[in-house]
């Protein structure tokens, strides 16, 4: 049923998932302080070259841990941020977190990566957008190359012509657009050639069973052509064994996420893991 928020007036839908026990409600509030308080953190995941294993980018991915209750999972606290809208203040925490970070990066003369940051559906579609990236963009002097902004394909798909409109909008500014969590969704794929984004991720859910499983092999290898054929990029998120890797290695996606590789680190492993990368190349 639909019951009225108090105070907000906004409707929330009371569903079965059973999100709006006294936990969850008390959990809200928990992480309005903890964007307020910056009791948030982010990890970093390396996303690597297919073919020579060297590190190409990176993804930031919040972590909360929460005072009394221990790390609280994103699948399990975006969901309450996506409902209650506090998803558009963390959002902006973490990219002005993560431009942050990359001018820090700089100063230390660390590799200039491309660094992934996610947005949800709300904040996406909040007409502020822009003009906040550009404000802490300018604020940090941060090149918006140097940031990938990662939309699933759902928030992409829906209200279209408005997503049309943004997502030009910021590739104009000089952000990449990377379609996250790619073949859960619903792709028109006649829209798809129209969007303005240089990279796929085929979600995890295609890659885990992927060497013994011939259906998610035929997927993987159809989105693998397709974004080629439009000239996208590849990334496959979920690779966990060398198995996978020389599946997707054969045919052609170009970057590996997963934790074969490593899994999200905080930033001084993360900073650790790219300089012994780098002290291997040397040698
Ligand atoms: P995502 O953006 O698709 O991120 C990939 C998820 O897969 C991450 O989970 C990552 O830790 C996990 N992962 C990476 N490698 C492997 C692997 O080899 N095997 C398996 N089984 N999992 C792997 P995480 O960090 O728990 O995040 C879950 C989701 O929460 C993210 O999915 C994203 O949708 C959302 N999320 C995380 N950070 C943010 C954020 O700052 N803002 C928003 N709006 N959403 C976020
Ligand atoms: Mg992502
Ligand atoms: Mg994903
Ligand atoms: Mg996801």
């Amino acid at each position: 049923f639909i019951s009225k928020k108090e105070g907000r007036g906004q409707y929330r839908v009371y569903s079965s998932l059973n999100l709006h026990d006294d936990f969850s409600t008390s959990l809200e509030l928990d992480l309005r302080r903890a964007i307020d308080q910056n009791q948030l953190m982010l990890y970093y995941q390396p996303k690597v070259n297919a073919d020579t294993g060297t590190i190409a980018g990176v993804e930031a991915l919040v972590r909360w841990n929460h005072p009394t209750h221990g790390p609280i999972p994103p699948d399990r606290f975006i969901p309450l941020a996506e409902e209650s809208g506090l998803i558009i203040e963390l959002d902006q925490w973490v990219f002005r977190s993560v431009c942050e970070q990359v001018t820090q990066w700089h100063r230390d003369n660390r590799m200039p990566l491309i660094v992934s940051v996610n947005l949800s559906m709300l904040s996406f579609q909040h007409a502020e957008l822009p003009r906040y990236i550009t404000r802490v963009l300018e604020e940090t002097r941060v090149d918006p190359r140097q940031i990938e902004l990662e939309l699933t394909e759902s928030t992409v798909m829906s209200h279209l012509d408005l997503t049309l409109s943004t997502l030009r909008q910021l590739k104009e500014m000089g952000l990449q657009i990377a379609l996250d969590d790619f073949g859960t969704g619903y792709s028109s794929l006649s829209y798809l050639s129209k969007l303005p984004i240089q990279t796929v991720k085929i979600d995890k859910s295609f890659i885990r069973d992927l060497t013994v499983d011939c259906g998610d092999q035929t997927i993987v290898k159809s989105i693998i052509q397709l974004a080629h054929n439009l000239n996208m990029n590849v990334v496959a998120e979920g690779v966990e064994s060398a198995d996978q890797l020389i599946f997707l290695r054969e045919h052609q996606c170009e970057q590996i996420q997963g934790y074969y590789y490593s899994p999200p680190l905080p930033e001084p492993d993360f900073v650790e893991y790219v300089a012994q990368q780098q002290a291997e190349l040397l040698v």
